[in-house]
């Protein structure tokens, strides 16, 4: 599956799931934080692609970070912040490079339930919300569940 038909299938999981909690009686509101937890965690498993629309992403998001601190550093000088910042651009490529992979074989640790619980429950720490926990964990285990109907190896 590629990703938008990923993005595809976590959607229509997603609605049938909210769709049963409104009916059940919970009240939900759609917010930024349940698309932003959908997007991310639908393509997270495919970190482990090097070339990957989640990989993809990361390298945007860190590249973005990298140069934010660069320019941090050029304006203000050297602070916690950009100096962090640089460290946490650069360790994150590197872990990124060394455990992605560049054949059709990618499918690791990123591809396991363990890694959406840890993952997940990072999210919930940080959101502290039930409910784009819940769409972030149901958007992981659609792409679990969606791979292992398609055979690669
Ligand atoms: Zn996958």
């Amino acid at each position: 599956m590629n990703y938008i038909e990923h993005l595809f299938f976590s959607l229509a999981v997603n609605g049938v799931v909210l769709f049963v909690l409104a009916f059940l009686g919970f009240t939900i509101e759609i917010t930024p934080l349940l698309f932003f937890a959908y997007f991310v965690f639908t393509l997270l498993p495919d970190i482990d692609s090097r070339h990957s629309k989640a990989s993809q992403l990361l390298f945007a998001a860190l590249s973005g970070l990298l140069l934010y601190s660069i320019i941090e550093i050029l304006l203000n000088g050297f602070t916690l912040l950009s100096v962090g910042g640089i460290i946490l651009a650069i360790s994150f490529f590197l872990i990124h490079l060394a455990i992605s992979r560049d054949d059709k074989f990618h499918r690791a640790f990123p591809h396991t339930p363990s890694f959406g619980v840890i993952s997940c429950s990072a999210f919930f720490l940080i959101t502290l919300s039930p409910i784009a926990t819940l769409v972030a964990a149901v958007s992981f285990l659609s792409h679990l569940v969606a791979d292992k109907n398609v055979q690669l190896r």
